[in-house]
């Protein structure tokens, strides 16, 4: 009898252990789990696509089979949830684009240019971008000379990393007519050698419009064409996981088949949402509601998200929509992209309908607007849990900011648009109102969901550059003072946590994303310095080392 009961014991414990064995398990990390009940933790263990553990090291390794387990010692590098860009508009990147960002040795443009061209057939259009000459070794503006003699046969195009300048070759200036002789158009620069007089090649804003290319079209049949999108895909996927973004959020649509293809040919590594275009036409409702039934909130890779609306332009432009006129053009205080009755028709149509609903707002007016939407569909159609989006809500009426928690509205942030924003934002529409602009910190105090993402292709997809901003405000250079507006900067902690468990609220996967905890999906990433420590001249520099999705390595830097 004694035995017996033994034996059972053995079996009962055995095969409790046996189930408790990992797939994979992180350890002797510093793992920031972002969930308040157990703030930092050591090592993780994960089953399938789910985290069944966190905890020591020692604990952990207990549930490693010697078979079957992968293990990854973290050796004391930062362990994070796996970032969630709330706020990008993905999709398939043009594979013949050279990428220059990050270029710090002006001779790799030449040496990307030759490579490219030596693929390509006389008088195709080369076209590459977002370098920025203020990160190379001699922060010099690059010239012509730096790819004419790779490319005497072929129009270069490379476009600086803010869009607003542009270098070219001698055959574009050929083509486009540009001598010494020509005269810089107005609102742009043709830039100009002070010795020779020659154009450099360089060409600032409004001379872009000179450029024409004389480039010999492309010939691709349409199988060459579709695989040439897949090809941008898998490249765009490629860049997500090396940046850690395990989550995207993708504003209005997006071809949900090719997502499809790539889960069903095991090649999605980053989990997608994709949303339509709001409407108050009562049969493309009901089609979306078809479109969410296909693609639930409940599923965890591909899903149907909100319905996008613009209510006004941009800061930049000045077509933000302000209560009041921009200071530096006071003939104008913006554009609203439609008339409010015709915007809170749609709001209140679409809301009575159950879709979360995310609106593109800039100007004080545009937010205060859309505020008034949200908060007239609660009035007819009653509250509920609907987590409307203000998407941007970039610069606020100081009286809006509680707005945003009584009634339950997402302020959906890019902070890298603050501090590329910040050179003209207050030329443009003065201190005062500066006051409530990219005012995260001003929000949060106030009870307001936070969900931060980027905005790419607006903005680089690396969220290093979002956490930087978030937590200094000073332009990527890095400035001397305490930053623009410095008592909206959060702590790196607080920045972390509106990356990763702030869009998994936006998007209703609380209960299951952004935190590492027992039950959670494990979407981890493992960076190469501790954000949490260094200084603030190192965030940006910081990379990823190990990205996993649904509790497969994605990618692994190798270190
Ligand atoms: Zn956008």
């Amino acid at each position: 009898m004694y035995y017996n009961l033994m034996f059972i014991l053995f079996c009962i414990t055995a095969s409790c252990t046996m189930k408790e064995k990992a797939d994979l398990v992180i350890i002797n990390g510093k793992v920031l789990t972002i969930d308040k009940d157990n703030p930092i933790s050591e090592a993780i263990a994960v089953r399938g696509e789910t985290i069944t553990a966190v905890g020591t090291t020692e604990e952990i390794s207990r549930m490693v089979d010697d078979r079957l387990t992968k293990i990854i010692d973290a050796g004391g590098r930062l362990v994070i949830p796996g970032f969630n860009d709330a706020h990008v508009h993905f999709g398939p990147l043009d594979p013949d684009y050279i990428e220059l960002r990050y270029t710090t040795d002006p001779s790799l443009i030449t040496q990307k240019v030759k490579a490219r061209v030596a693929r390509s057939k006389p008088g195709e259009l080369i076209k590459g971008g977002h370098w920025e000459h203020e990160m190379f070794n001699d922060r010099k503006w690059p010239s012509k000379e730096l790819i004419d003699k790779v490319s005497p046969d072929n129009p270069v195009v490379l476009s600086r990393a803010d869009g607003h300048s542009v270098l070219v070759n001698s055959y574009v200036l050929r083509m486009s007519g540009i001598t010494k002789d020509t005269g810089d158009p107005f609102g742009g620069e043709i830039q100009k050698d002070p010795v020779t007089g020659e154009p450099t090649g360089i060409l600032k804003e409004s001379a872009e419009n000179l450029v024409k290319t004389g480039a010999v079209k492309t010939e691709r049949t349409p199988a060459e064409e579709a695989e040439r999108t897949w090809q941008g895909y898998l490249l765009a996927l490629k860049e997500a996981r090396e940046f850690g973004v395990t989550s995207i959020q993708i504003p209005g649509s997006a071809d949900f088949s090719a997502y499809e293809r790539l889960r069903d040919e095991g090649l999605l590594t980053s989990r997608i949402d994709i949303g339509r275009s709001l409407t108050d036409d009562s049969s493309r409702l009901k089609e979306y509601l078809a479109l969410g039934k296909k693609y639930p909130r409940e599923g965890n890779w591909i899903r149907f998200g909100y319905l996008k609306a613009f209510i006004d332009g941009t800061i930049g432009s000045g077509t933000a929509l302000m209560f009041e006129p921009f200071n530096d053009n006071p003939a104008t205080s913006g554009l609203a992209m439609m008339p409010y009755e015709e915007f809170e028709k749609m709001v209140v149509a679409a809301d009575k309908y159950g879709f979360q609903i995310g609106v593109h707002s800039i100007g004080d007016k545009g937010n205060n607007w859309t505020l008034n939407a949200f908060e007239k569909a609660i009035e007819v159609n009653g509250r509920r849990d609907s987590r409307h989006r203000d998407e941007h809500a970039q610069t606020l009426l100081l009286s809006d900011i509680p707005r945003f928690a009584q009634l339950g509205v997402i302020a959906s942030m890019q902070p890298t648009h603050c501090i590329s924003d910040k050179k003209f934002c207050e030329k443009r529409i003065g201190a005062e109102r500066s006051g409530g602009a990219y005012a995260w910190k001003s929000l949060l105090d106030a009870g307001a969901s936070l969900a931060f993402g980027t905005d790419y292709q607006v903005e680089p997809l690396n969220p290093m550059e979002g956490l930087y901003a978030a937590v200094t405000r000073k332009d990527r250079l890095g400035e001397e003072g305490e930053g623009w507006f410095p008592g909206e900067k959060l702590s790196m902690e607080e920045a972390l946590r509106y990356y990763t468990l702030g869009p998994a609220y936006a998007q209703f996967m609380e209960a299951r994303k952004g935190i590492l905890k027992k039950g959670y999906l494990a979407d981890i990433v493992i960076t190469d310095k501790d954000l949490l420590t260094i200084p603030e001249d190192q965030i940006m520099k910081t990379k990823v080392d190990y990205t996993i999705a649904g509790g497969k390595v994605v990618y692994s830097s190798g270190r």
